[in-house]
């Protein structure tokens, strides 16, 4: 099986400030780790191209786009919320994160390539239809999901979002959209304090409270996650691949280990196996620890990989 690895440049070129946990040396601390690994050389690496004015305006609105070109500084940090800013380059960095996987999208819906992983940032999981909030900008998931159905003529994509935070913005976009499902688990309670009432029929949310360990979460995917998905068949798969359920994370409280990220993407590589040909399109979103980010994705990568 053959793996894109999408990343851009400019993706290390937006910075929130050297307090910020997230930070360039994510990208660093993944792309390190799979060298050292070996399984860097069995990756078809590939640039990310830059999101359309198009693409994004599937997903958010208008004013938005037109809100995060205006605030763009020439110099400095502008503040979107508290948690999320734009320097200079966070625009480009948000955009090509945004077309790795629209690129991704396409490699393995042309079958060029079985499956890609998109080492991208800023994360996108909690960036609303017109809203920036928690380190994200773009939603670049839902992007390329909403690309695939678009420009590939799907019917059925499918969603998956381990990272400990509960994507809202992704609930936000594609809530009641026949083509879409989600599934997911997040900490509960804790940022963005979402998912857990008045939730659509399509998402399929598992709050998971503090001190959980990689067990409850592999009983949730048997029990919640698996039958979903296996019942809705999706085309194509996407990932929103948070790393920081990390028992070693500093921004919360959920117990997986590295052998955790192994098991749950052994789970869908085997769904995406049985539905769609193997499809799966990754994309990073949190995991603040460098190290056991680096080793959760990895051996996520060398999973998706089949290796
Ligand atoms: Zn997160």
């Amino acid at each position: 099986m053959t793996l894109a690895y999408i990343t851009h440049a400019s993706c290390r070129l937006h910075e929130m400030g050297s307090y910020h946990p997230e930070c360039p040396a994510r990208l660093d601390a993944i792309h390190d780790r799979l060298i050292s690994s070996g399984l860097d050389a069995h990756l078809q690496h590939y640039e990310a191209p830059e999101a359309t004015d198009e693409q994004l305006a599937r997903v958010h609105g208008q004013d938005y786009l037109e809100m995060i070109a205006e605030s763009s500084p020439a110099s400095g940090v502008h503040y979107l919320d508290p948690d999320t800013a734009l320097n200079p380059y966070s625009e480009s960095a948000a955009r090509h994160a945004a077309g790795a996987v629209v690129l991704a999208t396409d490699l393995v819906m042309r079958a060029e390539c079985d499956t890609a992983f998109c080492a991208v940032r800023p994360p996108g999981h909690h960036a609303e239809r017109n809203r920036a909030m928690g380190f994200c900008i773009y939603n670049s998931l839902a992007v390329g999901v909403a690309h695939a159905l678009a420009e590939h003529d799907l019917e059925r994509a499918a969603i998956v979002d381990f990272d400990v935070h509960h994507g809202n913005g992704t609930e936000d976009i594609f809530s009641d959209d026949p083509r879409v499902i989600m599934v997911g688990s997040f900490q509960h309670p804790l940022y963005p304090y979402s998912g857990f009432e008045n939730v659509a029929e399509n998402m399929h949310n598992v709050p998971l409270s503090a001190g959980t360990d990689g067990e409850v979460m592999r009983r949730a995917v048997t029990d919640v996650w698996l039958p979903a998905l296996n019942a809705f068949r999706p085309q194509i798969l996407f990932i929103s691949a948070g790393f920081d359920a990390h028992r070693e994370d500093p921004l919360a409280n959920l117990k997986w280990s590295d052998a955790d990220y192994t098991w749950v993407t052994q789970q869908l590589t085997a769904v995406a196996g049985e539905h769609c040909d193997g499809r799966i399109v990754s994309s990073l979103e949190g995991g603040y620890a460098l190290s056991a980010l680096g080793r959760s994705a990895t051996l996520h990568v060398r999973a998706l990989a089949g290796l």
